[in-house]
């Protein structure tokens, strides 16, 4: 789950980070009203779930309460990479000397958390990182013993922090660790972490993700989810109890468990065509949770052909049929669908399958052929 900048700031707060005491708005007016309030000039800043929204023209600076209201009336509702501004945080402007990376990262090829900085900070990190990456100096950190304070002088060694802002580095890099770490976050980051013209360190934009399945643990963190800012149908796959991710292709895959969901799409691309979607349906495979499962991936208008890739073990075959059967009546799939059923009771799945004769949909003995078929039929539809 990822937090929104607003968010991420308000935490880093909490340990010890200093940042800008900015408010949210959701209209124009109050964007004026909290300019006229703060007597400075401002920042507005679009809060979505994407980042890249300096050069998308969604942070703008305003001289005055007036300029704020018209850039606030141009940012909101605005479309950021398919996401829509929904609420802006204005700042108080800051007077940036210089712009500093810190950020926080899961390192899965070394398992350890990874802290990064860069003196390359602001809205080019990623080209930073592809053309010139010894600019981000990089420490492991070993979980049991922490980040370790002369981890922090070798980043602001190696990024030439000037002297006397070492000790401001200190505290914000471990109360950014903590955080990441308290927060079973998956990455924390201050990008920029600005020299303001008073010759401090002040975090101006901020990035969390959390690990999803460390929620359960943080109820104070699980009240933050934006639903309204994330696709409506990861929404809808989440309350249902369905992994989801949507993807490019054309080719929508309803499978019970992950990795054969993954084998799934890859045999998909094996015969040249594209999964629309990763979609893990549980164990089970309950009517219910079909047609929720067939509902979200018929919303994507991408998707030309649906592929059934169900293996029965504990949950037999002709269960997962019925389930099928069932959620046909209740949403009507003008597509092509194949339906690969193996596993515990296949004869009788197949059987019932069959006796639907369902016109637009066909079964498959392997997943090669269900995969073949599957992309085929896309490529007639
Ligand atoms: P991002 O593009 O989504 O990463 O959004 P940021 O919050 O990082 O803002 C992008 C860029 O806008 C920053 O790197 C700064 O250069 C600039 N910016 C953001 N806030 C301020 C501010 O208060 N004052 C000034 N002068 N520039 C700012
Ligand atoms: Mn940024």
């Amino acid at each position: 789950m990822d937090l929104h900048e607003y968010q991420s700031k308000y935490r880093f707060a909490e340990y010890g980070i200093p940042i800008p005491e900015g408010t949210v708005a959701h209209d124009s007016q109050a964007v004026y009203d909290i300019a006229k309030k703060l007597c400075h000039p401002v920042v507005i800043k679009a809060q979505v779930l994407t980042g890249g929204r300096g050069k998308a023209g969604g942070v703008r600076l305003a001289h005055t309460p007036d300029e704020a209201r018209q850039h606030a009336d141009a940012i909101l509702g605005m479309d950021i990479k398919g996401h829509t501004v929904q609420k802006v945080l204005v700042d108080p402007a800051s007077d940036i000397q210089a712009e500093i990376y810190l950020g926080v990262t899961n390192d899965r090829a070394t398992r350890m958390p990874l802290i990064m900085a860069s003196a390359a900070g602001g809205v080019d990190i990623e080209e930073v990182n592809r053309e010139s990456p010894e600019k981000i100096i990089r420490e492991h950190v070993n979980p049991f013993l922490g980040l370790r304070d002369y981890q922090i002088r070798h980043l602001a060694y190696g990024i030439e922090l000037p002297r006397d802002l070492w000790k401001q580095f200190m505290i914000i890099a471990r109360g950014l660790y903590r955080c990441y770490t308290e927060s079973d976050a998956t990455l924390a980051e201050i990008n920029p972490l600005i020299i303001d013209g008073g010759g401090n360190l002040l975090a101006v934009d901020g990035k969390m993700s959390i690990d999803d399945n460390a929620l359960f643990r943080h109820p104070d963190l699980a009240e933050l989810r934006d639903t309204s800012a994330e696709p409506a149908a990861e929404t809808q796959a989440r309350e249902a109890g369905l992994s989801y991710v949507k993807l490019d292709g054309e080719i929508g895959c309803m499978v019970n468990g992950a990795g054969l969901a993954m084998a799934t799409m890859d045999m998909t691309k094996l015969f040249g065509g594209s999964p629309a979607n990763f979609l893990d349906i549980g164990g089970g495979a309950q009517a219910d949770k079909v047609a929720t499962a067939l509902r979200i991936i018929l919303a994507d208008p991408n998707v030309k052909a649906v592929l059934f890739n169900i293996f029965g073990g504990i949950t037999r075959c002709d269960e997962v049929a019925k389930g099928i059967l069932a959620a046909l009546n209740d949403v009507s799939v003008s597509l092509p669908m194949v339906v690969r059923l193996v596993g515990t009771n296949e004869e009788a799945g197949r059987q019932l399958i069959e006796e639907a004769n369902i016109p637009n949909m066909i079964g498959a003995a392997t997943l090669a052929d269900a995969a073949r078929s599957a992309v085929t039929a896309a490529q007639g539809a």
